[in-house]
């Protein structure tokens, strides 16, 4: 039987149930966030993000991917108070968000003796021994390539990360910008260091409409990211829904996953701004609006436990 590591320990793949594929707890500077803090309460921040992830759970989702790696602020102490107090598993990464140099941390420390990058070694540690003493251990890896392309620094991300990956067996997830066509870039990189592209997920692949590029990612054998439902102002509504449906229609339903990309709080705006921006950018909105739309336009029961339980189960599980 496999097992999935989560923020609670380990799990059992078959007990994952309704899985949102990527949504953070927080995304922050950490930098900014001690050095300005005026913003920010502990103990308001994590009783709130357990009062948000509880309603989720009331909704029937049983687990969240949290791909929030260094670059965004992961701090796993905080995520493991806030998985003590909710009825959901949340998976956590490891894995480096840049999407053009590496940080100066890193810059500097080149491939040791054994030829092998030490960023490998960082990520391979979260995935066997746990992350920063916590016994945590990362339950995929992480990593971007954003409209500059394939930069020096998003490489080495890239190929380190996919080394972690052919090391353990523990599952991708790419933030990808289709609008550049990033994801074949992905494909291609992963392709060449080995990677098994059935456990890959291209993220925010449903940012574009484009359905001869997603199916060519999707026959690649990666899953599709339809993961920004919410973020109408980059693809709206309309175009996610119908974009998703017609993959279905394409015999793609095994090729696609769901998520908001949402957070219950994200330090790159100011508060009061998201809600008028994105009101609809939050943990609850695939099952208040999306599921009724895809099944309106013809998505059947079937595909949708397909895209948000036997998909994530096969993705994490083996
Ligand atoms: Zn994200």
């Amino acid at each position: 039987m496999a097992q999935v590591e989560t923020a609670s320990g380990p799990v059992e793949a078959d007990s994952l149930g309704i899985t949102l594929m990527h949504e953070h707890v927080f995304v922050l500077n950490e930098e900014v966030r001690q050095n300005y803090p005026a913003d920010w309460d502990e103990d308001q921040r994590v009783d709130d993000a357990v009062a948000k992830l509880t309603a989720l759970a009331g909704r029937g989702c049983r687990t969240i991917a949290d791909p929030t790696v260094i670059g965004l602020g992961r701090d796993i102490a905080r995520i493991q108070q806030v998985a003590a107090r909710v009825p959901l598993n949340i998976i956590v990464a490891t894995g480096l968000y840049t999407y053009d140099e590496v940080p100066f941390y890193f810059k500097f420390r080149g491939p040791g003796s054994d030829g092998i990058d030490p960023m490998t070694h960082l990520f391979t540690g979260d995935i066997t021994e746990g992350i920063s003493g916590s016994g945590i251990k990362a339950g995929f890896l992480k990593c971007a390539i954003d409209d500059q392309g394939l930069t020096p620094g998003v490489e080495r991300v890239m190929r380190a990360v996919a080394r972690a990956h052919t090391a353990t067996g523990v599952p991708i997830t790419v933030h990808t910008h289709p609008g550049t066509g990033t994801g074949r870039d992905a494909v291609r990189v992963l392709r060449e260091e080995g990677a098994n592209l059935t456990k890959v997920v291209l993220g925010h692949s449903g940012d574009t409409t484009d359905l001869d590029y997603l199916s060519e990612l999707a026959d690649a054998g990666c899953l599709l990211g339809m993961d920004r439902f919410g973020l109408n102002l980059i693809t709206p509504f309309d175009d996610r829904v119908t974009t998703v449906a017609a993959m279905c229609e394409r015999g793609y339903a095994g090729s696609m996953v769901l998520s908001h990309d949402a957070s219950c709080y994200i330090d790159w705006f100011p508060q009061q701004v998201i809600p008028i921006f994105a009101p609809a950018w939050h943990y609850e909105h695939v099952f208040d609006d999306v599921l009724p739309a895809l099944s309106e336009r013809g998505v059947t029961d079937d595909q949708i436990h397909t895209m948000l339980v036997a998909s994530p189960r096969r993705y994490f599980g083996g």
